[in-house]
């Protein structure tokens, strides 16, 4: 069969998505290939393709055990033998799988990394043939990544232990240059075909705010967005907690995920959510990885997270259908305190050597101020996001709150100097929040302690709110006419620039954002709400067909998705088919799915009608 039919019978679909035929011809034709493509671009097909084709076995790498099983549970379900090696089987189980796999059952065999190198795994590889290595996730090699993994160091010495190298395949969606340019020498790939398409997800909504009241905020958003499905990510258990109660009081249908609860807990929460069960999920950032549901709605940050990497994977997982939805952070200045903290008290990698770690602190401080500065800024959010990972933005999307917001210019020039005179009196020692503090002429304790209240230009600017002299701050940090130092207290220091602006005459202006701002809803659709599709034509046969999809995945197991994707349903109530053909015309619907679960459905509409 060739790749078209592949794609056809297995997965149900006519076309291939941007990247993957390329990805798969490549790999076809014995180069290694480097596919850095965003979250719900189909990556899996890229290597899953290849490796029907390919005469021997492919062995994937993979970080997560979620992943895994996710991943295997859709291959078979599709009809594709495969299987994985990780932590969770048992040891006779683990045997067992490299017996079956060494009788040839399976075309694909999902690894975690460090299984790799232990003697059955080494020994197997030797006695069968493998075709493909495929690395998912493959920044995990990177120490400028943000999730690096040592054990993917071992990847290289695994492959050279083979008797004949292999085709080597790797795939991400966050890679900013350095990363790239790691993943290529570290696993010393070969000529490699790097394929990159675009990092920009246009159905994703992006906003940032810093209300006053978060949880009010919350309320709101959830009040207009009822029977909607949604993850709303804190940064602390505490706040998990606390967020959950709170919807549960108002009554939403919602359950919550962190690292303190029981993994039985975890997983029947998690459950529920995918099952759109419990359709609202409050969580650490412990919950995400290798869940793929595809009709999450929104995603919400209570808190800004540590770097963009983690902001735009976590805020990644609205929208995987391609529908529109909506990602908003809700900033404070405590969450950049709290992330703060969270860098300087990082031991969660025992791997690294105290130089190392200091090094990788300073990243992971470089990446917390990038973070920041998108609360911050007032350019199109998108265009800040694509310029991080190293592509260019258009300057304008029209589909961000900073698009959509009015902005005025205001001459910041005193307010400036006041900020760069006083940082310099007291000596470049004192961090944002007392520099503010000083210039509107606050009374704090800490302040005539340090007789700060005595200092030139105390309260210099005390008509001017602390937090509006912050905002003016954070603008001389964007512009480069400040910085803040390294350090565990980071504390503001003066550029070149800002002495040139003390001397010069040049004005100041910085954008702020008039009251009323023009559109702060867009609309969204509400084609996918749980209870009343309104402006769905046949909403009734889409319930109906979800309700059946509902009964197959429980009787089965598993994730509603993993029968049929929404899209796929959709379509169904479009072109009602009323035959097997028609029926597998449908996008989404293959030929053992059909098998499966084709009749039922076809039964289901033949009744609406
Ligand atoms: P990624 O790993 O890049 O995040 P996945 O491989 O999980 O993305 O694919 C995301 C979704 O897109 C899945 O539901 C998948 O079935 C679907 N998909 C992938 N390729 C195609 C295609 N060519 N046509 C339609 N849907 C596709
Ligand atoms: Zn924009």
């Amino acid at each position: 069969m060739n790749k078209h039919q592949l794609l056809k019978k297995y997965y149900g679909y006519d076309f291939f998505r941007e990247g993957q035929e390329e990805a798969i011809d490549n790999i076809l034709n014995g180069i290694d290939t480097f596919g850095i493509m965003p979250t719900g671009a189909g990556k899996s097909i890229c290597f899953q393709i290849p490796a029907l084709m390919l005469k021997g076995i492919t062995i994937v790498i993979s970080p997560l055990i979620s992943l895994m099983k996710d991943q295997v549970g859709a291959l078979n379900q599709m009809g594709i033998h495969a299987a994985y090696l990780n932590s969770s089987l048992t040891y006779n189980q683990y045997l067992k799988a490299l017996e079956n796999a060494k009788k040839g059952q399976y075309k694909i065999i999902y690894v975690a990394p460090e299984r790799l190198m232990s003697e059955e795994f080494v020994d197997f590889s030797r006695k069968v043939e493998i075709s493909m290595i495929s690395i998912d996730e493959v920044h995990c090699v990177s120490q400028w990544g943000q999730d690096f993994r040592p054990s993917y160091l071992k990847i290289l010495d695994f492959i050279k232990k083979m008797p004949v190298r292999p085709i080597i395949s790797a795939f991400t969606a966050t890679a900013t240059k350095d990363v790239r340019e790691d993943v290529v020498k570290i696993l010393a790939l070969q000529q490699p075909k790097i394929i990159m398409t675009g990092f920009d997800r246009k159905n994703l909504f992006f906003s940032v705010k810093a209300p006053r009241d978060k949880e009010a905020t919350i309320l709101e958003y959830l009040e207009s967005n009822l029977d909607k499905s949604g993850i709303i990510y804190c940064q602390t258990r505490k706040e998990v907690e606390a967020i959950h109660e709170l919807l549960l009081k108002k009554g939403y249908p919602v359950t919550r995920y962190h690292a303190g609860l029981s993994d039985m807990e975890r997983k029947q929460n998690q459950d529920d959510f995918i099952f759109d069960l419990k359709p609202l999920m409050v969580a650490s950032n412990a919950f995400g990885m290798g869940i793929d549901k595809s009709n999450v709605r929104f995603v919400i940050h209570y808190n800004m997270p540590k770097n963009m990497e983690s902001y735009y994977q976590e805020a990644g997982r609205a929208g995987r259908d391609g529908e529109t939805s909506q990602c908003i952070l809700l900033y404070s200045g405590k969450d950049v305190v709290t992330n703060q903290f969270f860098i300087d008290h990082n031991k969660d990698n025992d791997e690294l050597t105290d130089e190392m770690l200091e090094l990788v602190r300073n990243r992971d401080r470089e990446r917390l101020r990038k973070m920041t500065f998108y609360c911050f800024t007032t350019e199109c959010l998108r265009d800040y996001m694509l310029r991080y990972f190293g592509e260019k933005g258009n300057h304008y999307c029209g589909n961000c709150s900073n698009c959509l917001t009015q902005f005025k210019e205001e001459d910041v020039t005193e307010i400036s100097k006041s900020i760069v005179q006083c940082i310099e009196t007291t000596g470049q020692r004192f961090g944002m929040t007392l520099i503010a503090d000083v210039i509107h002429g606050s009374k704090s304790a800490r302040i005539v302690q340090l007789k700060l209240d005595h200092t030139l230009g105390y309260a210099s600017q005390s008509d001017i709110s602390v937090a509006r002299i912050k905002q003016v701050i954070n603008h001389l940090l964007l512009e480069e006419y400040i910085k803040l130092t390294d350090d565990e207290y980071p504390v503001l220091k003066l550029l070149d620039k800002s002495r040139r602006m003390m001397s010069g005459e040049n004005l100041i202006v910085m954008k702020l954002p008039k009251e009323v701002e023009r559109v702060t809803k867009p609309k969204a659709k509400a084609r996918f709400s749980f209870s009343n599709n309104r402006s769905y034509e046949n909403h009734n046969l889409f319930e109906l067909l979800r309700m059946k999809r509902m009964d197959i995945a429980r009787e089965e197991k598993i994730p509603p998705y993993i029968v049929f994707a929404d899209k796929t349903l959709i379509e169904m109530c479009q072109h009602m088919p009323a035959n097997k053909n028609e029926m597998l015309n449908i996008n989404g619907v293959g030929e053992i799915k059909y098998e499966k679960y084709g009749v039922k459905f076809l039964q289901v509409i033949e009744d609406f009608k």
